[in-house]
Parts: structure tokens; C-alpha cells; sequence
């Protein structure tokens, strides 16, 4: 579809009433996009081949999707940089559709992880909420059940913040 400011607007609005079943609706319609490639009409964007996951933290100041993506877009971005956001409550939010490169993992590697990593970002600065975790480790499954997922990674040292065991989350999805 192309993407120019009014449809991520609607997207969002849409997102935001199914938040609660926001994943499974959107890997739902990946896959159908998948699918779809191959027919007659390419899409115009399709679904990546993600590789990986990479997890961040929002910081205090920024407890829902809302407020992220108006910080984003006052940067001059789209919107959101993150795929999803899960609020404190543990509900997951879409913040930009996975046809989209993210604009979350430029810095923390010597190399960028936009293009090839989904971005997946925890309101809050640490001591993560339980229904976080658990929206969070539901969400790694459904996006390794859908995608080449090779690896789940931090941002950077010091994101996320205390709070999600990336290596235990590594594990349990990934077996290593
Ligand atoms: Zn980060």
C-alpha cells in the first residue's frame, strides 16, 4: 500500500481499538502477504524476511504508543520506529507495520539492524511489568513462528534497562 500520511494514521486508530489482538491480526495478514507475492500482482511492499529481534526500552517519559510516535514524528520520521510497543499493561500495539524498515537499531552495532531486525520496544526504563514480559515473550513466539527469526538481541547495554532476560527469552524461543 502506499504509505504517506494519512494511511499510518488510520492504521494506528485501527491498531488501537484490536490492540489486545494486534499481533496475531498482523502476522495473520503477513502471512497473507507472503502468499500474495507470489501471485500475479507482486505487492508493492512486501513482507520482509526478518532475521532477527531487537528489544528496547521506551525510557519514563514515554509510557504508551501515543507518546512515542508523536516523539518520532517530531524528529521528522513517519512515525513510530518501533514495530511494537508493549504498554505497562501489556497490551502490544502495532507502532509501524513490519513492511516498513524500522527506525530503532541504527546505532548500538557497528552496523545498522533496521533492514533486517524487527523492533520491539517495552514502555518503561526497567523493572518491566510481569503481563510485559509475557506479552513480550508471546509476541518473540508468534513473530519465530512467522519469520526466519535467527536471533534476539539488545539494543545496547544499557537497553532495554534491568527487567527482561534476554538470554532466557533467547532461549525459550530460540532453544539457544
Ligand atoms: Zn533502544
Amino acid at each position: 500500500m502506499g504509505i504517506k500520511p494519512t494511511m499510518p494514521h488510520i492504521t494506528m486508530i485501527v491498531v488501537t481499538c484490536l490492540s489486545v489482538v494486534a499481533l496475531s491480526l498482523f502476522v495473520q495478514n503477513s502471512s497473507a502477504g507472503l502468499r500474495k507475492a507470489g501471485q500475479k500482482k507482486p505487492l508493492a511492499n512486501p513482507i520482509r524476511n526478518w532475521t532477527g529481534i531487537v528489544i528496547h526500552h521506551s525510557g519514563s517519559n514515554y509510557d504508551n504508543l501515543e507518546k512515542i510516535d508523536a516523539y518520532h514524528r517530531s524528529k521528522g520520521w513517519d512515525m513510530c520506529g518501533y514495530h511494537f510497543v508493549i504498554e505497562r499493561n501489556g497490551i502490544v500495539k502495532e507502532g509501524r507495520p513490519l513492511n516498513k524498515t524500522g527506525a530503532h537499531a541504527k546505532t548500538g552495532k557497528s552496523y545498522s539492524r533496521n533492514k533486517t531486525h524487527i523492533g520491539i520496544c517495552l514502555c518503561g526504563t526497567d523493572n518491566f511489568s510481569a503481563e510485559q514480559i509475557k506479552a513480550l515473550y508471546n509476541s518473540c513466539k508468534r513473530l519465530a513462528q512467522n519469520f526466519p527469526i535467527a536471533s534476539i538481541e539488545r539494543h545496547h547495554e544499557e537497553c532495554p534497562g534491568p527487567g527482561v532476560n534476554i538470554e532466557l527469552l533467547r532461549e525459550k524461543i530460540l532453544g539457544r
